[in-house]
């Protein structure tokens, strides 16, 4: 049991087990190191001498292990929840593009028929409003899926499979227009 290796001043130390000499900078306090050569546990002593690894550093690795797979778990929740968010923000941005472009649409329509030109120009404009506000309407029910996910993500570890029959594929606007014309 003899990890302490002899240290020279400029900081070289050899390894008791292969004999490899390697260069080590000794910090505040003691600590074990891994023998480049061979793996075997070396102790680097601080630089005031003192060979004593302090309690703490073995403490700090114990919870470390034991929480490892929770911490693991909280940062991969954390980090899905920053993606939610984020793929919410960017489904925001889209939603109001979305109305911009419609808005910006209508307007290219007026400005058309204003200008008397010919009926397909103002015709493609307006054609394509409710493309622009289907796609609006797309974004903002995205938005909401996404907010009312990152919220249930950060009460509790979900225990049952996300429920996506809520969710609308667009089927139900459909359903609702063919009503309409019914
Ligand atoms: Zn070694």
């Amino acid at each position: 049991m003899s990890d302490e290796s002899p240290a020279t001043p400029t900081g070289q130390f050899v390894c008791p087990g292969c004999d490899l000499v390697f260069q080590a900078e000794a910090g505040e306090v003691a600590r074990a190191e891994q023998c480049p050569g061979c793996g075997q546990p070396i102790l680097i002593p601080a630089r005031d001498g003192s060979t004593e690894i302090p309690e703490e550093a073995e403490e700090a690795d114990a919870p470390a292990a034991e929480d490892g797979i929770n911490r693991l778990h909280v940062q991969q929740l954390t980090r899905e929840r920053r993606s939610l968010i984020r793929s919410r923000s960017h489904a925001l941005v889209g939603l109001c593009l979305c109305l911009v472009g419609a808005g910006e649409l209508v307007l290219f329509g007026i400005r058309a028929i204003r200008h008397r030109e010919p009926w397909t120009g103002p015709a493609m404009y307006l054609l394509l409003v409710p493309v622009g506000l289907w796609l609006a309407w797309r974004m903002g029910r995205l938005a909401i899926n996404l907010h009312r996910q990152s919220k249930v993500e950060r009460l509790d570890e979900p225990k049952t499979p996300p429920d996506f029959s809520t969710l609308q594929d667009g089927s139900q606007f459909v359903e609702n227009l063919k009503k309409l014309h019914e």
